[in-house]
């Protein structure tokens, strides 16, 4: 099941149905893209046909956040939010349950050290076959590398657009796996970032919480949301 939103597809499910979904797809036999997507992404896709092309050809988008869940609401649609930092850990556990090799790319070399430590000690029997920094400029190598590896769930953390490019285009050239872009999540996992506190993420404010400890966040995020929202508001479907 999925809904419309400013002319794309968002898939309406549980968090539950949306691992089960995503556990079908690492043992499909291509490469998948799963697409957290927010309304800085939305942005991004009206400005950059490129960017919208990836977006349309995702197997899975999912509604990381309130902005999401707000725009369809305008619309008179209700989805359930699934937050990817939450969606990529369930899916490392259930990885770890079912022996899937698994692959982190992304974020700082001191953070995504931390973080891959932290993990293991955190999900027993978690089998990362490979982790590389975000900090690269050959992809192809990166491709190259995981090739010869075969992880089946392949998580990217390398910010927005350039985590999706990098998955899409890995779609003509890495064996089957499920692929993911996780934005900040290694941040998190590391340590080095602390995550809103519970409340926070109930409310579905976990934005506002991030824009008020990292002030460097204020410009790029402010002016979306709104300008998102009534951009919902005044789309006309063009069908
Ligand atoms: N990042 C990276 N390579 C880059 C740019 C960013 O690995 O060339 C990492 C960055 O270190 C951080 C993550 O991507 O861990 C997400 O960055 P950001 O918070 O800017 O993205 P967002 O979560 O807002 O999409």
């Amino acid at each position: 099941m999925s809904v419309e939103l400013l002319g794309f597809n968002i898939d309406d499910l549980t968090f539950e149905a949306g691992i089960e979904k995503a556990k079908q797809l690492i043992d499909s036999p291509k490469v998948s893209q799963v697409i957290t997507i927010n309304p800085e992404m939305f942005q991004n896709a009206e400005k950059d046909p490129a960017f919208a092309n990836i977006v349309n050809n995702a197997e899975m988008v999912i509604a990381d956040g309130i902005g999401i869940e707000l725009g369809l609401r305008l619309t008179g649609k209700r989805i359930q939010r699934i937050p990817g930092i939450d969606f990529a850990k369930k899916l490392l556990k259930e990885s770890a349950q079912n022996s899937i090799p698994v692959a982190i790319i992304g974020a700082k070399e001191e953070v995504i050290t931390k973080a891959v430590e932290n993990l293991k000690k955190e999900i027993s029997g978690l089998n990362i076959v490979y982790s590389h920094n975000g900090y690269f400029n050959n992809d192809e190598e990166i491709y190259c590398q995981l090739k010869a590896k075969s992880p089946k769930l392949i998580l990217v953390a390398l910010g927005s657009p350039r985590q999706e490019e990098f998955i899409f285009n890995a779609k003509k050239v890495l064996n089957p796996a499920l692929m993911i872009g996780i934005g900040g999540s290694l941040d998190v996992w590391s340590g080095y970032v602390k995550r809103a506190p519970r409340i926070f993420q109930i409310l579905g404010l976990e934005w506002l919480y991030r824009t008020v400890t990292q002030p460097s966040r204020f410009k790029r995020i402010f002016p979306t949301l709104p300008m998102f929202l009534i951009k919902v508001l005044t789309y006309k479907d063009k069908i």
